[in-house]
């Protein structure tokens, strides 16, 4: 049996014999870990321990290296004597310098900036360390000039997509409506899918007249449009391949043959009905066609049972994390829409002691305990800092894109594994509608109805101003 650990009194190896005895290996890593203001004073490293306080290097007695060779802070130290924030710089020169010249590129010198400056560097470094950065930054470094052009030649990767937004908020690359190129380069993909020629232009210029002049007419193009006309345009795909194949033109297209083709397939094929408006208009079909409608307008509401389920998942469980959690809370209990949501800042957030307030389209939304965990979690982890993406962020809702917020179909496509966002704010209403949501709350979370009303009247008259909010929006 080996010497137990002074410190854990565990029998694991020992890594070092220190002043006040034998330390495993797990007790001298956290020591090299410990950080605070020793009694003597000093701010730093503290791995000793006196009287069951952690106190510096000079007080306990122990020597151990803790100094950064090349910037000379006090802290644990990685490959080459250097602190993280050190080796986090050198990994950055070295894949962002061109082996040919020995130097960075004028334009690059920003983006070392950025990504020497992460806010934290031990995950800059776990980023930067992935194979497929690695290369990627390496490819930049000999880039003759960076471009949004010459980043297209790259092969595509998420790397990519990140480093060129990341390029983006440090002004080094102009802004680009990335998601409309993506749209063209995915219908040029997609027409390749249209077997016969003639079928192949008609669906071109449906593309190109009636989608992407639509698409035109808005500044940018949400994620949610972008998804929308790549349904639109698989769909009609799927229809014209069809037809060709049944031997048909669009011209020969009657009620008989369309009725066939949507009762054999999934209800997405109701959309059809976008690309045959068009096509009926452009005289290519006959106007006597129609298409049942998509019933887009009954949406589905969540049962009572069912929101009881989601809650109790967001406001009970680990399944979620607190991103997910903090959203999945506003939709279920206070019926908001994501794309609101997804916007919030922190300036909209107020954190105490007692509560948490939030500023939510113009409403004064008050989260009691429990509701308001998965805020103070997003507060010490708003996630998505690992990078320097996010700079000067007061998004609370990070998306992956450096400088964006959140995406709200994203957001949604992340709270589907729980639930429908859309069924279960509507679910919420109709509740709240027949209930007051201050029982709601109490019944759905066990509490005790007295509790959440004082929280309530805490927090100022939020929870009257809301009520009255969605009072007016039902009697209107
Ligand atoms: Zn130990
Ligand atoms: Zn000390
Ligand atoms: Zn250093």
């Amino acid at each position: 049996m080996p010497i137990p650990c002074t410190r854990c009194r565990g029998h694991y190896p020992i890594a070092a014999n220190w002043p006040d005895g034998p330390i495993c290996n797990y007790c001298y890593q956290q020591a090299k870990r410990t950080r605070g203001t020793c009694g003597c004073g000093h701010t730093g490293v503290l791995p000793g321990v006196l009287d069951g306080h952690p106190v510096c290097r000079r007080c306990s007695g122990i020597a151990l290296n803790l100094d950064c060779r090349v910037c000379g802070v006090e802290d644990e130290l990685y490959r080459g004597g250097r602190c993280q924030r050190c080796e986090l710089a050198s990994l950055v020169d070295d894949l962002l310098t061109d082996p040919q010249s020995g130097t960075i590129v004028a334009e690059l010198a920003p983006v070392a900036v950025a990504l020497k400056a992460m806010a934290r560097p031990n995950s800059g470094i776990t980023w930067i360390r992935q194979r497929h950065v690695t290369a990627f930054l390496e490819g930049l470094s000999t880039a003759p000039t960076i471009t949004h052009g010459s980043l297209d030649a790259l092969p595509a990767s998420r790397t990519r997509d990140y480093v060129r937004a990341l390029l983006v908020e440090y002004g080094v690359l102009p802004p680009r409506d990335e998601i409309r190129i993506r749209y063209r380069q995915w219908t040029t993909e997609a027409l390749n899918r249209v077997h016969q020629p003639a079928m192949r232009e008609i669906i071109d210029r449906y593309v190109r007249w009636h989608v992407l002049r639509r698409m035109n007419q808005s500044e940018t193009v949400s994620h949610g449009a972008f998804l929308r006309s790549k349904q639109t345009v698989t769909v009609a795909i799927d229809f014209v391949n069809w037809l060709s194949n049944e031997g048909l033109g669009l011209g020969d297209l009657r009620q008989g043959h369309l009725d066939h083709w949507i009762a054999t397939g999934s209800t997405t094929r109701l959309i059809v009905d976008r690309f045959l408006g068009w096509a009926i208009a452009s005289r290519l079909a006959t106007p006597e066609l129609t298409v049942p409608k998509h019933r887009r307008g009954t949406s589905r509401r969540l049962s009572a049972a069912e929101q009881d389920h989601a809650l109790q998942v967001a406001v009970h469980t680990d399944e979620l994390s607190s991103r997910d959690r903090a959203l999945a809370i506003l939709v279920l209990v206070f019926a908001q829409q994501i794309e609101n949501i997804v916007q919030l800042r922190w300036d909209d957030v107020t954190i105490t002691e007692e509560q948490v307030t939030i500023r939510l389209a113009d409403l004064e939304i008050a989260l009691p305990t429990p509701l308001d965990q998965p805020w103070r979690d997003l507060t010490v982890n708003p996630g998505h800092d690992q990078t320097a993406a996010h700079p000067h962020s007061n998004w609370v809702f990070r998306g992956y894109t450096p400088g964006r917020h959140l995406d709200s179909a994203t957001a949604r496509d992340r709270l589907r594994r729980t639930f429908s966002a859309r069924a279960a704010r509507l679910g919420t209403l109709e509740q709240l509608s027949r209930l007051a949501p201050v029982a709601i709350i109490a019944e759905t979370l066990g509490y005790h109805p007295a509790t959440i009303e004082r929280h309530a009247a805490a927090s100022s008259a939020g929870y009257a101003e809301y009520i009255a909010a969605i009072d007016d929006a039902q009697s209107t």
